[in-house]
């Protein structure tokens, strides 16, 4: 058996090809083997432009068929140590000639080693069928510079295997063959982890199409629930304001019954000293004056109460905080009386109009005065003081306070004050702060209440004066919000 000689790197040493020039008197059947020779070297070293795709069993596919076709061997094959990509062939082989059934390429790689290391010069037994009983010449190309790629064994059973030139052909097709399998095996990981890459980018694509899917009917969900809100709030409203009309009911009739009584008094006097002999005309003159006097007292008190909850369509107008603060004191004075509390208005001087609803501002100003005197209802150790203050504030703005020294709250309950049905009160129903903090909300402005230093508590609010800011997109919504729906 005769093999190439190896180069360092595993591979055939390339043959030291004939001086033409030296040697003018070159055989033309010489001068015709090395243009076959130069033209099938042109032919491998033009292989790799066919194996642009980076395909590995194209490149060795094609190498092998080149090599039997160039070299007019019997056999070759190649096997490689690992697989270059998932679909590279690991082992195949290319025959001749076939003279009968063909063992597997697995079969035929595992029995060419064994030949190679006994130096046999004979085919080992399994390719003995097919290729004939005739010497053979076996040689080994290793590929990669450690031949860690793999092995190309060529055979043929010429006695002359190889030629100078045939090794140097076979030298070049071996390193061909490397860079070919070295790019496909690159390319091949390349592609690997751009698929890797897309797979992922699909399934994240995948995953925010799906949370994008969840927020949006989170949206939904949230927009249904703001909607179911908005209506609760409404019945809220409609319900605080009833309660109030309740309230207030003991009040007007007390503040309507007060002058009607008169009326019904001086008439029967007026009678009587008019029925008198002689007539006492003057003073008959005078209970007249204080039947109309009466008369008018309780006209107002109804024009009052018209004006606070006789308006159907709540609207945003420029809103008078003082005299709209006066109203609804007057109407709760004689509950506020009943209840001994002394009301203290300290309501300024230069106060600028704030751009609102006045009914519902009112409802606001009632709810604080009202809880303000439910506060103080046990205390018995001081006056029942209620300080009513308005003044400009901050950011053109206008603040009212209404400061009492009642019972108070107990810190941890401050946050809750706010909160619907929230209520310490028997028969509270713990919505005129839930209201009135909306309402307060819905003007842009902002309710809350600080603990005196002394006694009591000081619940605030603060609005913007300016009517622009609630006219542009908010109108709509204290429309909607209107406590007048009860009406
Ligand atoms: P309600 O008056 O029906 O209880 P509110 O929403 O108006 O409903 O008030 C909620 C709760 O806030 C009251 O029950 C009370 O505990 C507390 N609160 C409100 N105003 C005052 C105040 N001026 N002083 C102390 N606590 C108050």
């Amino acid at each position: 058996m005769k093999s190439a000689n190896a180069a360092p790197c595993g591979l055939p040493r390339p043959p030291r090809l004939p001086d033409m020039e030296a040697r003018p008197e070159l055989a033309s059947g010489e001068v015709k083997h090395l243009q076959r020779c130069i033209n099938d070297l042109i032919s491998l070293l033009a292989l790799p432009a066919v194996w642009s795709g980076g395909d590995p069993s194209q490149v060795l596919h094609t190498l092998l068929d080149a090599l039997m076709r160039m070299l007019r061997l019997d056999l070759v094959s190649v096997r490689l140590t690992d697989p270059v990509g998932e679909a590279a062939p690991v082992e195949i082989v290319r025959l001749a000639e076939l003279r009968g059934p063909m063992p597997s390429a697995r079969e035929i790689c595992d029995a060419l080693p064994q030949c190679l290391e006994n130096g046999s010069r004979k085919w080992p037994p399994l390719l003995r069928n097919l290729m004939g009983e005739g010497d053979v010449s076996i040689v080994p190309l290793p590929l990669g510079l450690q031949g860690e790629l793999g092995v190309i064994v060529v055979a043929a059973q010429r006695a002359d295997f190889p030629q100078q030139t045939e090794a140097l052909l076979l030298s070049v097709a071996a390193n061909q063959a490397s860079i070919g399998l070295q790019e496909a095996r690159l390319l091949s990981h390349q592609k690997r982890v751009a698929s890797e890459l897309d797979q992922r980018v699909v399934q994240r694509t995948a995953e925010l199409a799906a949370a994008n899917e969840e927020l949006k009917k989170e949206l939904a969900e949230r927009k249904r629930v703001e909607e179911r809100l908005d209506k609760a709030r409404l019945e809220l409203a409609r319900v605080a304001r009833i309660t109030s009309l309740g309230v207030l009911t003991a009040s007007i009739a007390h503040e309507v019954n007060q002058p009607l009584s008169g009326i019904i008094t001086n008439a029967s006097t007026c009678l009587r000293m008019l029925a008198a002999d002689p007539p006492n005309v003057e003073g008959a003159r005078e209970t007249a004056r204080r039947t109309i006097r009466d008369g008018n007292r309780a006209s107002d008190v109804i024009t009052r109460l018209r004006a606070l909850y006789g308006k159907k369509d709540p609207t945003i107008e420029s809103v008078d905080l003082n005299e709209a603060t006066r109203e609804v004191l007057a109407l709760s004075l004689s509950e506020l009386q009943k209840n001994r509390v002394i009301p203290q208005p300290e309501l300024a001087h230069d106060l600028p109009p704030v751009a609102g609803d006045r009914i519902q501002l009112q409802q606001v100003i009632l709810n604080l005065l009202r809880n303000a005197s439910d506060a103080m209802s046990t205390v018995d150790d001081r006056p029942r003081e209620l300080l009513i203050r308005t003044e400009p504030d901050d950011n053109d703005r206008v603040r009212l306070s209404v400061r009492d020294v009642g019972i108070g709250f107990e810190t941890q309950a401050a946050d809750k004050l706010f909160e619907a049905f929230y209520t310490t009160k028997n028969g509270g129903m713990g919505i005129g702060l839930s209201v009135s903090r909306s309402i307060i909300e819905r003007h842009r402005g902002r309710l809350w209440a600080m603990p005196n230093n002394g006694p009591g508590v000081t619940f605030s609010f603060s609005i913007p004066c300016s009517l622009e800011s609630l006219t542009s997109g908010r109108n709509r919504d204290i429309r909607t919000s209107g406590v007048t729906d009860a009406a």
